[in-house]
């Protein structure tokens, strides 16, 4: 057992250098918080670009001192002490402290909670095999990376962004690639059909075997090695490794055993502030009570929240109200979500998806909430007008292409 040792006070704690984490330190800085700041991270890396790793890391496309938020002495020039490698694993709230895994014990005034999630991990029998892999972190990424080269056969189970992502790099490197998703489409969760059944056909045509409604019952293994999938069928589909997206857990547990309420995650409210005194949560894991009630999971809800915390921290109160965006690269494709699509209750496609050039427009009780743009730019610019104004256009007009829907907005003002 380790000595809670005292290791130092600081003015604000942040838990987690990811996304949130680091700009939660540069908005106080930019907020003009003049006190001490501690940014202890989980991972042993300065703060880097998540979204990359499924993708152009991923692909060897770009080299991880690219991926770097800031460069190195960012930090130390705005004097912001980096404690890194290292977990947070309690949290007390009465004291004011927090205390890492080695014992080392920190005092703050303010703290924020911005450490994101873990991957969901199989439960199935032979999860525990070696060459099953994961992809949230660097050394996740890396860790494949370093078997991918000897790897000609990849099975991916689940169809959400980080797993056809990872399809898409694995075709491109001329993988064998199976793609196994329990529900009835990919993408289920986040997008309406007709994006679903794009991203399959795409998926399909670049020589991807997606297997839908397909429940996986056990990995099998040779010599402690993954060597395929076998499914509830009874079909068994061969590998050399299994690369697994099936979504994220929220790293809320020391904040939740501190007495923050919340369950999968931490509720906040529309400052981001947690039912605990000077405890704010950002990110992956902090659900906003006042909003959808749900956790979203982007590099535009954990950088808005975390300004919205930093300037509550520095006495400006302004609820946090950004508008989600969201994009996801597979392919030549470049989708780009504007709004949330939470409840939509119809959808309008704009263009010829055969074109693979269209976007997929939500309704709910008949304005627009939000639009998946599939390489169409100029809709996703144009379409946050519609989103921010709630916009009341019918489905015929938001389907007629010989118009901008720039102009669409002009008509309805
Ligand atoms: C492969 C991949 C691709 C993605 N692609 C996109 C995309 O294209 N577009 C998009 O908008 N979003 C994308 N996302 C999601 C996006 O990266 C996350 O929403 C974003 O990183 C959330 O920021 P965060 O600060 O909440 O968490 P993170 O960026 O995950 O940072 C949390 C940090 O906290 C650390 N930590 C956890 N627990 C502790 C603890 N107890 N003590 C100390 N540190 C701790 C973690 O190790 C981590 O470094 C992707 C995510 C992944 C994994």
């Amino acid at each position: 057992m380790t000595q809670d040792v005292f290791a130092g006070t600081f003015d604000c704690i942040i838990v987690g250098a990811g996304h949130g984490g680091s700009q939660t330190a540069v908005a106080l800085r930019q907020s003009g918080f003049e006190g001490s700041i501690a940014l202890l991270g989980a991972e042993p890396e300065v703060p880097y670009d998540r979204p990359s790793l499924s993708k152009e890391y991923l692909a060897g496309k770009k080299t991880f001192e690219r991926m770097h938020l800031r460069p190195q002495d960012f930090w130390s020039s705005r004097n912001v002490e980096l404690v890194l490698g290292t977990r947070v694993v309690a949290v007390d709230p009465v004291a004011k402290t927090v205390t890492l895994e080695n014992g080392a014990c920190y005092s703050y005034r303010s703290l924020v909670w911005a450490a994101g999630g873990e991957p969901r991990k199989l439960s199935c029998p032979g999860s525990e095999l070696s060459g099953i892999f994961y992809i949230r972190s660097k050394a996740d990424c890396d860790a494949l990376l370093a078997v991918l080269p000897d790897a000609s056969k990849v099975a991916i189970i689940g169809g959400g962004y980080v797993g056809l992502e990872a399809a898409a790099v694995f075709r491109e490197l001329g993988k064998h690639v199976v793609l196994v998703e329990a529900l009835n489409r990919v993408l289920a969760r986040v997008a309406g059909e007709p994006i679903s059944r794009f991203y399959e056909r795409e998926h399909r045509d670049h020589g991807v075997d997606i297997r839908l409604n397909s429940d996986v019952k056990v990995i099998s293994g040779r010599d402690g090695r993954a060597s395929g999938v076998l499914l509830e069928s009874r079909e068994s589909l061969q590998a050399d490794i299994v690369v697994v997206g099936i979504g994220i857990v929220p790293s809320a547990a020391p904040l939740l055993a501190a007495g923050a309420q919340g369950s999968n995650g931490v509720n906040v409210d529309a400052y981001c502030r947690t039912s605990l005194p000077d405890i704010y949560c950002v990110g992956d894991c902090a659900i906003l009570t006042n909003g959808p009630g749900i956790r979203v999971e982007s590099v535009q809800n954990a950088t808005d929240q975390a300004t919205t915390a930093a300037k509550a921290i520095c006495g400006n109160f302004k609820a946090y109200d950004a508008l989600p965006w969201f994009w996801s690269n597979q392919y030549d494709l470049k989708l780009q979500t504007i709004g949330l699509n939470c409840g939509y209750d119809a959808v309008v496609v704009r263009g010829e998806p055969a074109s693979r050039s269209f976007s997929l427009v939500y309704l709910k009780n008949e304005a627009v909430i939000a639009l998946d743009c599939v390489n169409a730019p100029r809709d996703y610019v144009q379409g946050r007008k519609l989103v921010e104004t709630a916009a009341k256009l019918g489905s015929v007009q938001l389907a007629d292409t010989s118009k901008q829907l720039k102009e669409l907005t002009l008509e309805t003002n």
